[in-house]
């Protein structure tokens, strides 16, 4: 028998992450990542994987890498019979910029529009709409799930990485998972039902891509079904270099119409403690009362929040890390309920800290963090809107198509069943180009 592989087991059929052999030292570091942050026995559970990508950006060697799709994107867009749209998430906005030597958490947003423009994308669209759906989604169900004096904790659904570690080691726990879509879901759901009808375009015409920080979208998506394609901000580099392309000396574009406003809440969705902060904003709406907010405790890691009002007095914690989140679990488990919301992020400070993320030297990355991460903050506290339920673009979707948030419409587009997707996660394949 062969000697047992210091690396991390990377399974062909992976849909998130690639390794190339030859490239690979066996120097092992990429198992003690995902061991360290995930805290799962490798040597057991090997063939586990949770598609997060830490290991990518650990790796000394550069042998591991997102699973490529940009290349499928190129055909498509050379495609004359196809309309092509793109989609970019919070947390692309204040990173993309480090490859093409713009100071890290710079806003290169409409620099990026233009890009996409330039390439050949028919329509360009922000996921920050998306993420101020789930916003209007999830307070409510927060909202009504506070009404119930027996509620249990309600844990966010918005990182594949925590819903696919629920899936495998927590299954009792899926009913806990928030049922309203990731900001990428909700905007797959919006583009497939009124972004179709009010362009008149037919579904089989068109390809849907979304550029995210995250590997492990590329498995949500396959489980949504709604978008075609997701492509990581490290691909879409690629794309845009062999396209020739300078963010620095690109025109700066706005973005279509339709569909076009995302709030500051939704722009915060891209760091750690951003989805219960607009949740928070939101419900404060919904509860028609201002929050008086106390933090009970914070770490690198963990925020814990006292939120009082005159009806309710509850308890919302901020967690990143998987490993950091055991032992609510372990307490639930013990039946006792630590907090009534949970946020949960895989990556170092949120999504800023991707898999997909740009690489950098393995050195300068956590500073390359912080400064994506204090970028969104600064959108965010410049925004002419900062709250989900303000943004007239999401009110106009609901009083014209979706009615209001969890509506029995709402329900069909706007969320998910947990359970189901534990039956149909066997079935992931794996028609991603590895090059
Ligand atoms: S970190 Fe990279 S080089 Fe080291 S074992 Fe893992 S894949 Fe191989
Ligand atoms: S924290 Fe964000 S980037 Fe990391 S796995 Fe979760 S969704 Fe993806």
């Amino acid at each position: 028998m062969g000697k047992e592989k210091k690396a991390v087991f990377i399974d062909k059929e992976n849909p998130s992450i690639n390794r190339i052999e030859a490239k690979c030292i066996d120097c092992g570091v990429c198992k003690k990542t995902c061991q360290e942050k995930e805290n799962i026995q490798r040597d057991f559970y090997k063939d586990i994987c949770l598609g997060c990508g830490q290991c990518i950006l650990t790796c000394p060697v550069g042998a591991l890498s997102p699973k490529y799709q940009y290349k499928k994107v190129l055909d498509y867009l050379h495609d004359t019979e196809k309309i092509v749209t793109i989609s970019i998430a919070p947390a692309v906005r204040t990173s993309i910029g480090e490859a093409f030597d713009i100071p890290s958490g710079e806003n290169v947003l409409n620099q990026l529009i233009g890009a996409l423009k330039k390439v050949g994308f028919d329509y360009v669209f922000d996921v920050t709409f998306g993420a101020d759906l789930t916003v209007m989604e999830e307070a409510t169900e927060l909202f009504n799930h506070l009404l119930d004096e027996e509620g249990t904790t309600l844990f966010t659904s918005c990182c594949p990485a925590w819903t696919s570690y629920v899936r495998h080691f927590y299954p009792q726990y899926l009913s806990h998972l928030s049922t309203a879509k990731s900001p990428i879901g909700m905007q797959g759901a919006v583009l497939n039902s009124y972004f179709l009808e009010k362009e008149r375009l037919d579904r089989k015409n068109v390809i849907h891509v979304v550029v995210a920080p995250c590997t492990a979208k590329k498995e949500e998506i396959f489980l949504e079904k709604s978008m075609d394609i997701c492509l990581t901000t490290s691909e879409l580099i690629l794309l845009l270099k062999e396209e020739n392309i300078d963010l620095k000396t690109t025109k700066e574009r706005e973005f279509d119409l339709l569909l076009k406003e995302g709030s500051g809440a939704g722009t915060i969705f891209g760091r750690k403690g951003g989805v219960s902060e607009a949740v928070l904003r939101t419900l404060s709406f919904l509860m028609a009362e201002p929050f008086r907010i106390k933090t009970l405790s914070m770490d690198e890691n963990t925020r814990v929040l006292q939120v009082t009002c005159s009806k309710k007095k509850f308890k919302v914690a901020s967690i990143t890390g998987i490993k950091n989140v055991i032992p609510v679990l372990k307490e639930l488990e013990n039946g006792n309920k630590l907090y009534d919301f949970v946020e949960v992020m895989n990556c170092e400070d949120g999504c800023v800290g991707g898999g997909g993320q740009p690489l950098g030297a393995i050195k300068k990355q956590q500073m390359f963090i912080k400064d994506r991460m204090d970028g969104l903050s600064k959108i965010d506290r410049r925004a002419k809107i900062r709250c989900s339920h303000e943004n007239m673009d999401v009110k106009m979707v609901y009083d014209t198509y979706f009615m209001y948030p969890n509506s029995p419409l709402a329900k069909v587009y706007f969320h998910r069943d947990f359970q189901k997707d534990k039956s149909i996660i066997e079935g992931v394949p794996s028609d991603i180009e590895v090059i």
